[in-house]
């Protein structure tokens, strides 16, 4: 179906970015439609346990429930949330044409964009062959699995942390598995992971590659100071080493820096073209917060309306 009428604000994605744009533009009266993705509705913290960091949540929230509130809010001042992707994006002139994965073409004077991030792979031989036979990305979505085994995680981050502490949940022993000597992750959840009696640190230590026909049976391991290689069991692995932008539907027609980050201008949200708005994780290679989120999402709006205004 092609649409005729021109809306004044798309959103393309979700997650706490997304959902505070749509907030906020509804609000404004600016009727935003918001495309909130078919599979990754809700972004990142879909798949996280507790949020302690959120301000106004003295006892932590859930990162699903948090997701929902959003959604629910955005919906409640007349957001139009659509469950579905936009797969082609024709962002120049003044008015945008995107179109949907059902066949739709909107048409839209602003859009911003809240794409997010996408899981990093290490980029080892087998690692995707064994992708949901071992090898998983989510520990809230498939810790499970792995009751009364033994299994490692990859990373040195708080990601690499949280789905440590959370695999011991289920896990015998969580092998935590890092490239350097010392840890990236902030010091509270650093020292959470280390008084855990279930995870043992494996430090300057780089996993080469996946084994396992079927599933994953082991890992070939190298000490990144000798570079003697060895074989370790295990039965699942996770990987925590953080994320890329999601930016490949506007790569070449809007700036990004040379690792995929939409480039905005100064402290706006504002991209290279006029009328496109970028917030939250695809911008965002620094904080990466919910918070930090949240606030560029309402910058999004803002920066929107403003340019609504003028036209
Ligand atoms: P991150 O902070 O970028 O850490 C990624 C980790 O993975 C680093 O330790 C890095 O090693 C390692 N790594 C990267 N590429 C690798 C590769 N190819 N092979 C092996 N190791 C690799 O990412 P993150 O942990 O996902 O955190 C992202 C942001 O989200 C941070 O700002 C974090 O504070 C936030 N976050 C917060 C919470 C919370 O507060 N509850 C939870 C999760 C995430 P090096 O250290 O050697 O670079």
């Amino acid at each position: 179906m092609s649409e005729t009428k021109v809306h004044d604000v798309v959103i393309v994605g979700s997650g706490p970015a997304g959902y505070t744009a749509a907030i906020y533009a509804a609000r404004a009266q600016l009727n935003p439609v918001m495309y909130e993705g078919s599979v990754t509705a809700g972004g990142a913290l879909m798949n996280t346990t507790e949020v302690e960091n959120f301000p106004g949540f003295e006892n932590a929230i859930m990162g699903p429930d948090l997701m929902d509130a959003m959604r629910k809010q955005a919906a409640r001042f007349g957001t139009q949330i659509i469950t579905d992707d936009i797969v082609e994006m024709k962002l120049d002139g003044e008015v945008k044409t995107l179109k949907d994965g059902s066949g739709n073409t909107l048409l839209a004077r602003s859009v911003i964009l809240a794409t997010g991030s996408a899981y990093k792979e290490i980029g080892i031989e087998n690692e995707k062959r064994l992708s949901g036979r071992g090898v998983s990305w989510c520990a809230t979505c498939d810790g499970f699995f792995f009751r009364g085994q033994e299994i490692a995680v990859v990373g040195g981050g708080d990601s690499a942390m949280e789905e440590a502490n959370f695999l011991t949940r289920f896990a015998t022993k969580v092998v935590l598995i890092h490239r350097r000597d010392s840890l990236r992750a902030s010091k509270i959840m650093a020292k959470r992971a280390q008084a855990n009696p279930k995870i043992e640190f494996l430090f300057n230590t780089e996993v080469i590659d996946v084994l396992g026909a079927e599933k994953v049976s082991g890992l070939k391991l190298r000490n990144t100071v000798s570079g003697a290689e060895s074989v370790r069991d295990f039965t699942g692995l996770f990987v925590a080493i953080g994320h890329l932008p999601r930016s490949e539907l506007v790569l070449g027609q809007i700036t990004t820096n040379s690792e995929g980050y939409v480039e905005v201008d100064g402290q706006s949200t504002r991209t290279n073209l006029k009328g496109v708005f970028a917030c939250g994780d695809l911008v965002d290679h620094t904080y990466r917060q919910a918070i930090t989120a949240a606030g560029s999402g309402c910058q999004a709006a803002l920066d929107a309306e403003k340019f609504l205004a003028g036209h």
